[in-house]
């Protein structure tokens, strides 16, 4: 096993849990209702793409759409954390994109499915290099943008998350044990749009980092038929 280097999380951390509808501007334009407690699912480790390699589009879909999110990388170990200790447990945080292919989506939600094909596909949570705590000494004023081929489609403010980051690992403690080398997607402002093959997504943390990932069809064949 790799070293539990936490600036690799991604390399070992065992859970991406993420929080959905967690802006109201994002639930009203996929016409969703504003939730009164956090909307969660989760994406499988695979689910990890860095820059260099490119975000594939499933087969499956035709509709393939970004969602630029803060993460939260946890640093300690904790079940039923209280809100006041839960920035105890954060080491650090990511740039990550939570890639979605909406059809698939809108498919599970109006047959009451789940979402794992729409969410948890390879590729689906490209991450950007690991961001220790000090550099963001309050994850609720952090500006967030994607572009897409250099024209602008999100900009956010993570003030403007319905629950906090505090309240997030809190919340999320109580379900679930969280461990050393997990990730929240913590949701995404409004602005989710469709990418296609050959697309270049640019997204960034104002004054901290920028990335950069392309977007490729995928192409090989299963290797066993399902
Ligand atoms: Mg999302």
């Amino acid at each position: 096993m790799a070293s539990r280097d936490i600036a690799r999380f991604w390399e070992w951390g065992r859970k991406i849990i993420c929080v959905g509808r967690n802006y109201a501007a994002h639930a009203k334009e996929l016409k969703n209702e504003v939730p009164t407690e956090p909307v969660l699912f989760l994406k499988a480790p695979c689910a990890y793409v860095k820059e260099g390699c490119p975000i594939l589009v499933p087969r499956y879909s035709t509709n393939l759409h970004h969602e630029v999110e803060l993460g939260v990388v946890i640093g300690r170990a904790g079940c039923a954390i209280p809100q006041r200790a839960a920035m105890e447990h954060v080491a650090g945080y990511a740039l990550c994109l939570d890639m979605t292919a909406r059809d698939v989506q809108d498919a599970c939600k109006s047959r009451g499915l789940p979402w794992t094909l729409a969410k948890s596909f390879d590729t689906s949570c490209p991450v950007s290099d690991f961001i220790p705590k000090e550099r963001i000494p309050e994850p609720g004023d952090v500006s967030l943008w994607l572009e897409v081929n250099g024209v602008v489609r999100q900009r956010g403010h993570t003030a403007n998350m319905i629950f906090s980051v505090p309240y997030l690992v809190s919340y999320i403690s109580q379900i679930m044990s969280l461990e050393e080398g997990d990730l929240i997607l913590t949701g995404t402002p409004e602005g989710v749009s469709a990418v296609r093959e050959h697309d270049t997504l640019q997204a960034g943390i104002h004054d901290l980092l920028t990335m950069t990932f392309t977007v490729e069809k995928r192409s090989e064949v299963p290797s066993s038929s399902v």
